[in-house]
């Protein structure tokens, strides 16, 4: 089983994590840049992780096998912080960068007036650079939020298939399925979606723009949710085609709109080898020499 995670924070993960998407077959992944858990004061802490997600992030994944690229964004909890509004500012140099597949997250999270700005502003770099947008859905109201962030989408004038629309349910898959936008679906340990529910609605809808990613960051969540959805569809009845359709052809459609994604094979790379681990900017993910 081959897969693509289209969402996951692996900035938060550790390298048994890497070890153990790369055994269950993760090749590529989408790392977002999204809420650290609490605020940030300036913008330099936001051009600092941003850095750190087109480099160092995307150097650790390459030790594990993995293929690594973002999204860049201000993410809808900070657009409410105008110590972070400045961000917005240096969003259009990330944007021409390689590796960087998309804008996001952005959308809402409480509807106020100050994430309508932000996640326009947003919108309208995704049109001037041509680039896909991650849009997060609101844990609150769910189907309201989605109901208004599909009316600021479409007036936007971004071409739907240009947007995801992420953290779906069985009461918000309709309305983000008849807009022509990507449905993307987090599957959580005990909150959002898991694996079975996921598989009726694949049951239900068809495969076709149907996102399906672990979500996984500093909160409880699981890395692996992406295999496990995939034998649930398997055990239920799909084709290796359907699964990978799912999880691997679907994200490479959807954000190989970028014309970004570097789906090679990490070059020698066979499995971890300690003795043979690279280097970035003269730091390796080693920690003193290997045991011979
Ligand atoms: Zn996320």
């Amino acid at each position: 089983m081959r897969i693509f995670d289209p969402h996951i924070h692996m900035t938060s993960r550790t390298t048994d994590d890497y070890e153990a998407m790369y055994a269950a077959g993760v090749r590529a992944l989408v790392e977002p840049a999204f809420w650290l858990g609490q605020p940030r004061t300036t913008v330099g802490s936001f051009v600092d992780y941003f850095d750190a997600l087109i480099g160092w992030e995307r150097f650790r994944a390459s030790q594990f096998g993995i293929r690594h690229h973002c999204t860049i964004g201000l993410n809808p909890k900070e657009a409410n912080d105008p110590r972070c509004r400045e961000v917005l500012d240096v969003l259009p140099g990330y944007l021409a960068k390689d590796g960087v597949v998309a804008i996001g997250e952005t959308g809402y999270d409480s509807m106020t007036k100050e994430e309508d700005e932000v996640f326009n502003a947003q919108l309208a770099l995704a049109v001037e650079f041509d680039l896909p947008i991650m849009v997060h859905t609101p844990h609150r109201d769910k189907l309201a939020g989605t109901r208004r962030t599909l009316e600021v989408v479409a007036a936007s004038g971004i071409r739907p298939e240009m947007v995801v629309v992420d953290h779906l349910n069985e009461t918000t898959i309709e309305a983000v399925a008849e807009s022509g936008c990507w449905m993307g679906f987090s599957i959580y340990p005990d909150t959002k979606m898991d694996e079975a529910r996921m598989t009726v609605l694949l049951q239900k809808y068809g495969t076709d723009r149907v996102l399906v990613n672990s979500a996984a960051d500093w909160g409880r969540s699981d890395p692996l949710k992406t295999r496990k959805t995939g034998e649930h569809m398997l055990a239920a009845g799909f084709t290796d085609a359907d699964v990978d359709r799912v999880l691997w052809q679907n994200p490479v459609d959807f954000y190989g709109q970028s014309g970004r994604l570097n789906l090679d094979p990490v070059p020698g790379f066979t499995e971890f080898e300690p003795a043979a681990a690279g280097n970035f900017e003269g730091n390796s993910v080693l920690r003193g020499a290997p045991k011979s």
